[in-house]
Formats: structure tokens, sequence, C-alpha cells
């Protein structure tokens, strides 16, 4: 990247590009990535080119509609060829993604733009990121980002960092980010990388 050049520079307001910075860091041409909430498919399309054309992009989402608008996007940027779309919930993860992912992103809550009654839910929120860190590869990362904003949604991320918290530090390195200069229930990003020990 190119120091100073506008057309590079990145605008760090809310956590999803600060992921998404993090993120670049693990994943190279033919790398392994998951989406397991794809709703309008911003991290699916940044997870697509990330990986290139020799890597493959696994993707959930419970709705439809995030599916469909998923791969129009995909298709439009001419990305489509190395993501598989799941149209099922991300607890099944395991059973369509191999452990071999250089990184899985999460961004809870409900689809912008879509029905606000369809969210995550800290039950099967928990099961898939239990199962998610299971295919990291060593130094793999998983992030999560929590929206406390909405009804129930500051609940799970409770639940979530609850169960980050408990993790092994020795084997896992976990993270709390947080804008400090906006509302108490802003979004905000939990970060896991799995150590090299595992
Ligand atoms: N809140 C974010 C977007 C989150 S989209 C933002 O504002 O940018 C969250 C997506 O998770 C939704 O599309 C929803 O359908 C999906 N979802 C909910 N439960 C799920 C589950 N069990 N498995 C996979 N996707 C799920």
């Amino acid at each position: 990247m190119t120091i100073n050049s506008p057309t590079n520079l990145i605008t760090l307001r809310g956590p999803v590009p600060l992921a998404h910075l993090i993120l670049g860091q693990f994943l190279q041409q033919g790398g392994q990535a998951a989406d397991a909430t794809c709703g309008n498919g911003q991290d699916t399309l940044f997870l697509a080119d990330q990986v290139g054309a020799t890597g493959m992009v696994w993707a959930f989402d419970i709705q439809e509609e995030a599916i469909s608008t998923t791969v129009d996007r995909l298709a439009r940027a001419g990305l489509a060829g190395q993501v598989k779309m799941l149209h099922c919930g991300h607890e099944k993860i395991s059973e369509y993604v191999p452990a071999t992912l250089n990184a899985v992103v999460f961004n809870l809550g409900y689809r912008p733009g879509g029905d606000r009654s369809i969210i995550t839910r800290p039950e099967t929120t928990l099961a898939a990121l239990e199962k998610a860190l299971q295919l990291l590869l060593p130094q793999g990362i998983l992030t999560a980002t929590v929206y406390p904003g909405h009804a129930g949604g500051a609940c799970e991320g409770r639940m979530v960092e609850a169960w980050a918290d408990r993790l092994e530090p020795g084997q896992w390195h976990v993270w709390r980010m947080g804008q400090l200069n906006v509302a108490t229930d802003a979004p905000y990003l939990i970060l896991v990388q799995k150590g090299v020990g595992k």
C-alpha cells in the first residue's frame, strides 16, 4: 500500500473496517475463510477478494434474501467462483467447512435493510463460535462484530464475551476492541487468534 495515497486510505469508522484491516493480514491468495453471517455480503466480498480465484470462502445465512443479495454482489464483482454459499445456520459450520481456515468472520445482529426480527441468537451464535474455532489453522483468526444496540444484542454480546473470556490464554489470543468516542451501545469487535501451540 502506498502511504498517503488517498485512494488507499481506510476510514476506521466502526468495527467492520477495523476487522477487515486485521483480517487482511491473515489472508492471501489461495487462502480459506468462512463468513458465518453473510447478511448483505459485505464481508463475503471482502474475503473472496482477499483469497482470490485460487482460494475458498464458505458463506452462511439462514435468510434466502441474504443469500441472493450476496450471490448477486459476488457475480457482479467477478468473485462468485471462489465462494460456496450455504443457506443454513452457522451452527452447522463443521458439517460443511474443513479445518483449514485462515479466518472466520461473524457479523451479528440483523441484516441492514432486511427483517429486523431475524437476528443472530446467543445459543446458535455460541455453538457456531465454538465450532468455528476448531476449524482454524494455527495463527488463524476469528472476528465477531457485536451489535448491542438492538433488543437482545447486549445480552448476546455479554455471552460472547463470557465465552471468549474463558478461552485458555496459552492457546488463544483474545481481544475486545471498541471505539471510545461513540455511544455506549455502539458495535464493537471481539477477536480470537489461535496460537501456534495448538
Ligand atoms: N448487523 C450487521 C449485519 C449482520 S447480518 C450490520 O449492521 O452490518 C446478520 C445475518 O445473520 C443476518 O442476515 C441473519 O439472517 C444471519 N443469521 C442469523 N442467525 C443465523 C444463523 N444461525 N446462521 C447463519 N446466519 C444467521
